[in-house]
């Protein structure tokens, strides 16, 4: 069984899930390809994932690749572009309605191997807290880890999460759009294009 299959096939969260608000099931979205040059990692599904299977098809999905730069065809390349969230499945709501963070488990059970199975990747997008803390190690809160963005380009960028609850953020925070989006979208575009560049 190959290790898609494997995640595929996972339950390890099924009774978390079924006593959270929600009481669902474990459904993981994998979509990873061993050729993708540029890799996404997320923070879980959320509720409009799960139902559509595909990650990002929701108000986050359409900030993110505003952010990127590339249209949907693009961001859905596969062979390309590969999204890996620290948990593969939606966590499910609490009682005020709002996400669960993503179960530590997964990471711990699934998140090596995937990043080993991914020998091509050019360009690292760590998007939100619990992906920059995963891969870079940090204590930092997300702002002070995105504002030290310029410590892990071109190779990786730190990103705050785009959901709509971090508008007050980016307003409070222009330097954001003026500085890491544009940086970003050269990268995106020179990775996408020619992934031999800062091999
Ligand atoms: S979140 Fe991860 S560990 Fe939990 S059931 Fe889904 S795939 Fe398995």
């Amino acid at each position: 069984m190959t290790l898609r299959h494997q995640i595929t096939a996972c339950t390890l969260c099924a009774d978390r899930f079924a006593a959270t608000q929600t009481a669902h099931s474990p459904r993981p979205i994998v979509w990873f390809e061993p050729t993708a040059r540029l890799l996404i990692v997320g923070q879980a599904p959320g509720k409009k994932v799960y139902k559509s299977g595909c990650p990002f098809t929701d108000p986050s999905g359409d900030r993110l690749r505003d952010w990127l730069g590339v249209d949907e065809t693009t961001f859905y390349d596969r062979s390309n572009v590969t999204i890996v969230p620290m948990a593969f499945c939606f966590p499910g709501n609490d009682k005020a309605g709002s996400d669960l963070p993503p179960p530590k488990v997964c990471g711990q059970t699934w998140h090596d191997s995937v990043m080993a199975d991914l020998p091509d990747v050019k360009l690292r997008i760590l998007v939100g807290a619990s992906a920059h803390r995963y891969h870079l190690g940090v204590k930092t809160s997300a702002t002070e880890t995105v504002a030290g963005w310029r410590d892990h380009a071109p190779d990786t960028f730190v990103l705050p999460h785009p959901s709509w609850r971090n508008t007050a953020w980016l307003k409070k925070n222009p330097w954001f759009g003026a500085q890491v989006l544009p940086a970003l979208r050269v990268r995106v575009k020179e990775v996408l294009n020619d992934g031999s560049r800062h091999n």
